[in-house]
């Protein structure tokens, strides 16, 4: 079955060539015709290993294709996916399986509801990769990447196809707790790090902004149900926080780079869901107002 892949940016060529190499069919797909004969120009994907840098010619093709999908790797951005999905919905083959590999919560929701005949596969994963140019991406560090699907227990038989292609997974019985915990720590260390300006490790300076923040993220997850994602979240903050010290965060990054952060799916989706659930968080609110605010008068979106 071919692994059709949507967005031929960090991750997605990431997977996409690994599939590849290990002789699995990969169609990748792209935005428009005028980004199809970029690609078409550039020859392929280049992917940029510590050892070497190979050209992949992979097959490519634009959103507009016919060809039906049975299986789409969702490889944009938290922000795009919804609407990537809406534009690609009449090509979905009944049954098909469709992996989400968007970072926070929120958007998984959104395109689920836009696609009810198809299973959506949630994913989280540690992997690195950016992109060093158009159709040149460097994979910059080995990760784990854990799949599930709260409605559906049962692991899908393509795992093995995955295990083949070298891609570290697991199948997990709690995506959602990986997620909800993944965004909490987000939440508690990358706009922190955008307001200081500051590397991960800056935040050792302000132990007790963390600790406020950790106890109201405790509180949320616990509200939603997550309190098995919630246990111990301040120990890990300060552990990942002295672990990555030398590291900018990956929304520091997007905003030192003038990009659009996925604030919306991260600490825009704690404090909408806390709302939700009418729990008052003074200090994650204050946190969101702060960061939109620093986002706005750099001329970035607030969402
Ligand atoms: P990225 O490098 O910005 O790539 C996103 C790709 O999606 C771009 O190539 C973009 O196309 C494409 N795209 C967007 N809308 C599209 C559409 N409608 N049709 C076709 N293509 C479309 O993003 P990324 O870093 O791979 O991140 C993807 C997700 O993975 C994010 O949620 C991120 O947080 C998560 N993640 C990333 C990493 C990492 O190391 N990069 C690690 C863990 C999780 P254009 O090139 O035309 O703009």
């Amino acid at each position: 079955m071919t692994w059709h892949v949507l967005g031929a940016g960090s991750l997605g060529s990431l997977w996409a060539v690994r599939l590849a190499r290990a002789g699995l069919p990969v169609r990748l797909i792209l935005r428009n015709a005028e980004r199809l004969a970029s690609y078409e120009q550039a020859g392929g994907l280049t992917l940029v290993e510590p050892e070497h840098s190979q050209l992949y010619p992979l097959d490519a093709q634009t959103v507009a294709a016919p060809e039906p999908i049975e299986r789409l790797l969702l490889a944009c951005k938290a922000y795009d996916a919804e609407a990537a999905i809406t534009e690609l919905a009449p090509r979905l083959a009944p049954g098909a399986e469709l992996i989400l590999l968007q970072n926070g919560l929120g958007s998984q929701d959104a395109v689920a509801a836009r696609v009810p005949q198809a299973r959506c596969i949630f994913a989280s994963s540690t992997e690195g990769a950016f992109r060093e140019g158009d159709w040149r991406v460097v994979f910059a560090g080995h990760g784990h990447t854990w799949l599930g699907d709260p409605q559906n227990l049962a692991a899908p038989p393509w795992l093995t196809e995955l295990e083949h292609a070298g891609i570290a997974h697991d199948w997990s019985l709690d995506i959602l707790g990986r997620l909800w915990r993944k965004l909490a720590l987000n939440c508690a260390i990358n706009p922190l790090t955008v307001l200081h300006d500051c590397r991960n490790g800056g935040l050792a300076e302000h132990p007790a902004e963390v600790a406020t923040l950790c106890a109201e993220l405790v509180e949320l997850l616990t509200t939603c149900g997550q309190a098995d994602a919630a246990k111990g979240l301040e120990q890990e903050v300060r552990r990942v926080i002295q672990a990555t010290a030398a590291n900018y965060s990956s929304m520091h990054q997007d905003v030192a780079q003038g990009r659009r952060t996925e604030i919306g799916y991260l600490l825009g989706h704690a404090c909408a869901t806390a709302r939700r659930h009418r729990l008052s968080l003074p200090h994650l609110e204050a946190l969101h107002g702060r960061l939109l605010d620093s986002l706005r008068a750099r001329g970035l979106p607030s969402h």
